[in-house]
């Protein structure tokens, strides 16, 4: 049950020396944290947020909320909070999102059809939002839902549901201060509950706020922030994002350079925690944000760890000595493939990508053509997020023939009925576990990859035909 969602990415780093781990030297304890609680001191003047909204209607009542600066106050600041690192920001990566949006859309296999499903999919999200900004995976407590939706998922995390319903708005480009008007406020609540339920320690800015898989959450939320922080610009989200980053590398597992359910995991690593994770991180630093190099050097030596065969080009859920101890007694080394996870492998080679690996390295190749082999799965979306991201990326032949297997049969599977409308759910891996906020975020998304990021290997050539200035 806790191999629910999953996420992210980052530089080439392999060239350089080997990482010396450091085995024992940690607690694995999330409890041992002083839980500093949200900021009670008084908020910090910036200049967030204060920008005017364009061409906005007068009629749209909750806009004088985009007028208030982001309430928070980012405390004392850790040994790797560097707010200069933000100066110089670039964010290539979301800048999709923003006026070439629709040529994006255009170019790389979306549709009429596809922008209406996710038009309808985000009318569903802002529907179930609470008054104090938040979701839940248990919509049903919403006020204007009250049950009329079915399949609620049991996780209690406010954070990770919060973050999942954002995201997708922020993917369609819509920020407090920019995007369609009519959203602006549900994102710009959203981000202000997720500051203020963040929790201040002296690692940085914690997510957790669950017993249930606590990393799962901290990585998706701090996405979250990392691209808001990115595409706003806000003095406060940028502070925030720098020290949700800073959390994510101190709860590395010294074991391996991975990252598991608890802070610091003496276990080791698993590539699903992974993937949210250096998602987290690599986001984080598109908007500026600092990590420490080794931190990614760490990271690359649990991704070895991962490599199940075909030298690079496939990924499992643990380290191969992990893979043998999990099995319960049974020698798994003779039948290694059931063991696997089907979105591990697109999870290490998006990580891959991110971390520098050319469009041409032999591994990835290898590793794209078993996932187009593979196709898309009908009922798999944990799967498909990450798949759709790969051959996104890599484009071409291999892109448009997933492209048009999984579009329309996607958005068909929408439903249309009801207080659902909008939204998606069938069974599948994880499905039950997020529950219909979950699978309709995951849809959205999927759906938005157009042009939610830049294709990696075509960045600079987008770049030039959409400037940012
Ligand atoms: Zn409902």
């Amino acid at each position: 049950m806790l191999l629910l969602l999953h996420l992210y990415l980052p530089d080439s780093f392999r060239v350089f020396q080997e990482i010396i781990f450091q085995p024992g030297h940690s607690d694995n304890s999330d409890g041992g944290f002083e839980d500093l609680g949200p900021s009670a001191a008084a908020p910090i003047e910036h200049a967030g947020f204060a920008v005017s909204v364009q061409a906005a209607p007068t009629n749209v009542s909750t806009l004088p909320l985009l007028t208030q600066p982001m309430q928070w106050n980012p405390g004392a600041t850790t040994a790797s909070f560097q707010t200069e690192s933000f100066a110089n920001a670039r964010f290539t990566a979301f800048d999709g999102r923003g006026d070439g949006k629709g040529l994006l859309l255009s170019q790389h296999g979306g549709s009429e059809g596809s922008e209406k499903a996710v038009a309808l999919g985000l009318e569903w999200l802002a529907e179930h939002q609470h008054p104090n900004g938040s979701w839940d995976y248990d919509f049903t407590k919403a006020l204007k839902c009250r049950g009329k939706c079915r399949n609620p998922g049991p996780f209690t995390s406010s954070n990770s549901a919060t973050a999942l319903a954002i995201l997708p708005f922020l993917g369609a480009g819509i920020t407090p201060t920019s995007g369609d008007v009519r959203y602006r406020s549900v994102v710009d609540r959203g981000l202000r509950f997720l500051l203020q339920n963040g929790r201040r320690r002296p690692e940085g800015l914690s997510f957790i706020d669950t017993t249930v898989g606590p990393m799962y959450h901290h990585g998706i939320a701090t996405i979250a922030i990392c691209e808001a922080a990115a595409m706003t610009q806000d003095p406060v989200l940028k502070a925030a994002a720098q020290q949700a980053v800073d959390f994510i590398c101190y709860a590395q597992s010294p074991t391996d350079g991975g990252w598991r359910y608890e802070p610091r995991d003496l276990k080791g690593g698993n590539t699903s925690i992974f993937g949210w994770q250096i998602m987290a991180l690599k986001s984080g630093q598109m908007g500026g944000a600092n990590v420490p190099p080794e931190v990614f050097f760490k990271a690359q030596r649990f991704l070895d760890s991962v490599v199940s065969i075909d030298d690079g080009a496939i990924y499992g859920y643990l380290s191969r000595e992990d893979l043998h101890r999990d099995t319960r007694g049974t020698d798994n080394r003779a039948r290694p493939w059931e063991e696997y996870r089907r979105a591990t492998p697109a999870i290490g080679l998006l990580s891959q990508m991110y971390m520098g690996w050319n469009v041409d390295h032999p591994a990835l190749v290898r590793g794209v053509q078993y996932i187009a082999d593979m196709g898309p799965d009908p009922n798999n979306l944990y799967y498909n997020y990450y798949a759709t991201q790969v051959l996104h990326h890599y484009g071409g032949e291999t892109w448009n023939r997933w492209n048009l297997q999984q579009r329309d049969a996607l958005i068909a599977r929408q439903s249309l009925e009801g207080h659902e409308r909008g939204s998606w759910y069938f069974d599948g891996p994880w499905n039950d576990d997020g529950g219909r906020l979950y699978t309709t975020s995951l849809a959205i998304l999927i759906l938005e990859v157009y042009y939610r990021h830049l294709p990696l290997y075509q960045t600079q050539a987008a770049e030039l035909e959409f400037p940012l200035d």
